[in-house]
């Protein structure tokens, strides 16, 4: 029998958390320590955000560093997880009829292994990117989420990398750390209150939820790896909060375990 696995949300801030060690680095290494060993990870990441749903099918994903104006030794950093390229299948299976396309151009973003690195240091356990759709409304994610809980049985660890609260025009760059925003720290603890209250209908429809969603979601891609989260959850998951707090006063460091 297969140890059904947690499903987690990481927020994964400033990518220099990947070889900093920060308060929320730690907690990453921690987690990886407390986590039953997965047989696979399903990376939904904030930074494969695009048309379509794709999923990375190379047995050897590259590590790809998608910023710009950090160290070189962040540039230097390979994260050399296996993939896993027949496992487009039973994604297809489970998201079908949505049509699933087996990617072997991208590999893993930094959303996937600037936090991997600190949860799995090894890389010895194989790693798949999902797509987020950027044409799809908050409610298919949500769903696509839904569909994918089964894997939890198989020994699959649902990772969703994001932030809560993304908001970079307001972000102190350089002075860390900012004093956070009013509205970053009510709108993370709302989410929060939500998450603890199985209250998911306000998160899928986080419109709703009036300006300090706005401010906290100028745009959804950093958001939406959560609902792919909350979507594979079970009524009888434990929910804990790994790490919280606010980085440059703009960026929401919450993340999340259900299970
Ligand atoms: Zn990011």
């Amino acid at each position: 029998m297969t140890t059904r696995m947690p499903t987690l949300f990481i927020g994964h801030g400033n990518p220099m958390n990947a070889i900093q060690d920060t308060a929320w680095s730690r907690a990453w290494s921690a987690l990886g320590r407390q986590l039953p060993k997965p047989g696979l990870v399903l990376s939904v990441s904030a930074h494969w955000y695009l048309p379509g749903t794709a999923v990375t099918a190379m047995a050897r994903p590259r590590t790809i560093h998608d910023f710009g104006g950090f160290p070189r030794e962040l540039f230097e950093v390979q994260y050399p997880a296996r993939g896993n390229p027949v496992f487009v299948r039973r994604l297809r299976e489970l998201l079908a009829p949505v049509p699933v396309r087996a990617d072997v151009s991208w590999g893993l973003d930094h959303g996937s292994w600037s936090v991997l690195r600190h949860v799995f240091p090894d890389a010895d356990v194989p790693v798949v990117q999902l797509s987020i759709d950027e044409t799809q409304a908050p409610a298919f994610h949500h769903d696509l989420g839904k569909r994918l809980a089964p894997l939890r049985d198989e020994g699959v660890l649902i990772l969703g990398s994001g932030n809560v609260v993304h908001n970079l025009h307001a972000y102190a760059w350089g002075r860390h750390p900012a004093q956070p925003f009013d509205w970053a720290v009510r709108f993370e603890t709302a989410v929060r209150n939500l998450i603890v209250q199985r209250d998911v209908q306000p998160l899928v429809d986080y419109a709703s939820l009036g300006p300090d969603a706005e401010l906290s979601i100028p745009t959804p891609e950093h958001y939406l790896p959560l609902l792919y989260v909350l979507g594979a959850s079970h009524e009888d998951d434990a929910v804990g909060f790994p790490t919280d707090g606010t980085d440059g006063g703009s960026i929401s460091m919450l993340s999340v375990r259900l299970g």
